[in-house]
């Protein structure tokens, strides 16, 4: 528990939170700020701060769950899909540092421009720098 840490205190119940699921290890809510309705946040009850420090069971059960709110989601017809996100680092434009998955519901005609901004910054794949590429990330 880091006392400096928003979702320390939320996980702690010293700041309300709208639940949607907890076990032992992970704590499910809705954002506060959500940028489209039903937006959820996925968070480890362990205070771990960044994705690169989060070991394979923390970071297969948050999926899991996001998994599970995502078919509730479906089932209940109150999206029609979903994205994940998750911000590593300020570069990343992580804002609260301890490692959330973003659940964001998507509706058929949202014009939430993700797929446009996608087209627009991808592309460019420079074929003499993949082994580097390769080598830098294996
Ligand atoms: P990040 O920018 O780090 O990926 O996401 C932080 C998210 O946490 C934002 O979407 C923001 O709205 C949400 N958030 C920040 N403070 C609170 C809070 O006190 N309660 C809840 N439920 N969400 C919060
Ligand atoms: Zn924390």
């Amino acid at each position: 528990m880091e006392r400096d840490c928003i979702f320390c205190r939320i996980i702690a119940g010293e700041i309300p939170s709208k639940k949607i699921f907890e076990d032992q290890t992970t704590l499910a809510i809705l954002d506060i700020n959500p940028i489209s309705e039903g937006h959820s946040l996925v968070i480890p009850k362990k205070h771990i701060a960044y994705l690169e420090e989060a070991d394979e069971t923390t970071l297969g059960h948050m999926t899991g769950i996001a998994g599970k709110i995502a078919r509730n989601m479906i089932r209940n017809r109150f999206a029609d899909g979903t994205n994940l996100f998750l911000a590593s680092h300020e570069s990343a434009d992580q804002t609260v540092f301890h490692i959330h998955l973003h659940v964001i519901p998507r509706r058929k005609g949202d014009n939430m421009g993700i797929g446009d901004w996608w087209r627009e910054k991808s592309g460019g794949l420079e074929e003499v720098k993949i082994p580097e590429i390769l080598k830098m990330l294996s």
